[in-house]
């Protein structure tokens, strides 16, 4: 240890970075962590899951009051919407949560580095004009927003935003356009319908949410549709012109053929977003980054640089926070000595609409696709909300749980839920596959009642053709 300063110097506080420094710490390496935002916490706290969560959850509340629901139960209100109040408590929540990771970080005596960190060498970095040499290097430099050429997002004069600009829009746009139908594109869409924009969604493909189940995903979009969201898809935006407070798009069918324009107040560019490895000088520690500008690590998270390791959005994978905290520790308890493990094939995925949208495991497609295109090897069992009594008693109708299966084994294989409190539900299914249940397993686990989780093992019962429900 003589001349190194740290055992384990982090790049990046985000929930890969952060998280990965704390664990470090507790297994008694001496731990650094540079970051140089002037908070903790990386996209998701600062810009990202948190604060979008708070915009969605408060819109929420605010379109509960307006559009009908609460009078649904017998509850009669007209809401008036305060948004400075509303971005006050969103940025409550930034501070308080973007905080707690700094008294962590002093708690179990991780030094933050103040400052970008920049290769100088396979074990050093140099942050802010000082130079640290450290055993372990590990990269968790995240993602930022991939623009889309011909459309220049400038979030100050906040007419071409990307999803940090749309967080924090001072008025409600009379029109917004969402370039994207992904993850970004729906929730934060999501937030200013509810708070009275018109949105429309331009999506490149023939459907919303690429990745997620087929089924889902018509659903989805019926669901959004019902809810007064407009879609353009198959259809690409190729240019945009900023004319004082409005913005005019050029869009043009995805296959080519005449182009049309649209006006809007605000344009939400969320087309993707794209690993950060731009200032690390990753040619001095001898690294390169694959055609999608990724790190690739081995199984333990390893670069091909002995002693430098790469977590989180910056390698391959989906891109979210969970899956970045739990790479973080396992990377961490593997320079200790330990054996850290992610199950990659297990990551749940949530989107935080109304209803939310999670899933976990293959889609039906992907099982189908794994078993030879073969249908009859895969299982398939679903259950609708409106049969849920939980679900029907709160006036939440929409959505399913479905539950798919290998034909022989009976082993889980995926579970996709929509669902008011899905994000909350996919819990229980991604723990039962990760112990190698069966759907029978989850179909004879005794739920309670009255709970939109028995939704689960109705859909479980289904795939052996017994529901009691429907
Ligand atoms: P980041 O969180 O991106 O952190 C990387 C950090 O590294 C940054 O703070 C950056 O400043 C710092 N950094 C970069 N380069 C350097 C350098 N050279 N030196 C020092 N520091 C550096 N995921 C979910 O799971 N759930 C959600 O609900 C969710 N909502 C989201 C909403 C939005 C609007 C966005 C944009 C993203 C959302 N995500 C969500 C994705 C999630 O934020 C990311 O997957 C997660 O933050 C990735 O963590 P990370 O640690 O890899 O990187
Ligand atoms: P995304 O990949 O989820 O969706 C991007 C969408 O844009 C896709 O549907 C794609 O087909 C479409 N697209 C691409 N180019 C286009 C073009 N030129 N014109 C029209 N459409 C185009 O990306 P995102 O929504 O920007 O989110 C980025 C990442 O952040 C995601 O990987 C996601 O995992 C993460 N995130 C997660 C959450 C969550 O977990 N709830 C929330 C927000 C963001």
């Amino acid at each position: 240890m003589a001349d190194y300063d740290y055992d384990v110097l982090v790049i990046g506080a985000g929930p890969g970075g952060y998280v990965a420094a704390i664990r470090a710490a507790q297994l008694g390496l001496k731990t650094a962590c540079a970051e140089g935002r002037e908070t903790l916490g990386g996209t998701c706290l600062n810009v990202g899951c948190i604060p979008s969560k708070a915009m969605l959850h408060a819109s929420e509340y605010f379109e509960a009051a307006a559009g009908g629901a609460m009078a649904a139960m017998g509850i009669k209100v007209k809401p008036e919407l305060d948004l400075p109040a509303m971005h006050g408590q969103r940025k409550d929540a930034v501070k308080g949560l973007t905080g707690g990771i700094e008294f962590l970080f002093k708690k179990n005596k991780v030094d933050w580095l103040k400052g970008y960190a920049q290769f100088t060498g396979k074990d050093s970095v140099e942050v802010a004009g000082k130079a640290y040499r450290a055993k372990n290097i590990i990269i968790a430099t995240g993602s930022s927003v991939t623009p889309l050429p011909g459309v220049e997002v400038d979030n100050d004069k906040g007419v071409i935003v990307d999803s940090t600009g749309a967080l924090e829009l001072a008025k409600v746009p009379g029109h917004m356009v969402v370039i994207g139908g992904g993850v970004i594109g729906l929730e934060l869409g999501s937030v200013w319908r509810r708070l009275g924009a018109k949105v429309t969604v331009v999506e490149f493909l023939d459907q919303i949410l690429p990745g997620m189940d087929g089924d889902v995903r018509k659903e989805a979009n019926k669901i959004f549709k019902k809810q007064g969201m407009d879609f353009k898809l198959k259809t690409k935006v190729t240019g945009a012109e900023v004319k004082g407070k409005k913005a005019v798009l050029t869009l043009e069918p995805a296959a080519g053929g005449d182009a049309e324009t649209l006006e809007a107040d605000v344009v939400l560019v969320s087309i993707g977003r794209r690993p950060n490895t731009g200032g690390l000088a990753l040619d001095k520690a001898g690294l390169t980054t694959n055609q999608r500008g990724q790190i690739e690590t081995d199984h333990d998270f390893r670069t091909a640089v002995d002693g430098i390791w790469a977590i989180g959005d910056v390698v391959p994978g989906p891109m979210l926070a969970h899956k970045a905290e739990d790479e973080g520790i396992a990377c961490a308890e593997n320079i200790a000595g330990l054996t850290g493990i992610v199950n990659h094939d297990v990551i749940p995925s949530v989107v935080y609409t109304w209803p939310e949208i999670a899933g976990v495991g293959l889609t039906e497609e992907q099982a189908v696709e794994k078993a030879g295109g073969e249908k009859g090897d895969v299982k398939v069992g679903k259950f609708p909300m409106l049969a849920n009594s939980r679900a029907k008693t709160n006036h939440e109708p929409d959505g399913f749980v479905k539950v798919i299966a290998d034909a022989k084994s009976d082993r889980v294989l995926g579970v996709w839920i929509i669902a008011v409190p899905a994000g909350t539900m996919i819990a229980q299914a991604a723990q039962a596959m990760e112990f190698g249940a069966t759907s029978e397993d989850i179909a004879y686990t005794c739920h309670a009642h009255p709970t939109h989780s028995e939704a689960i093992k109705e859909a479980a019962m289904a795939v052996t053709g017994k529901p009691i429900h429907i």
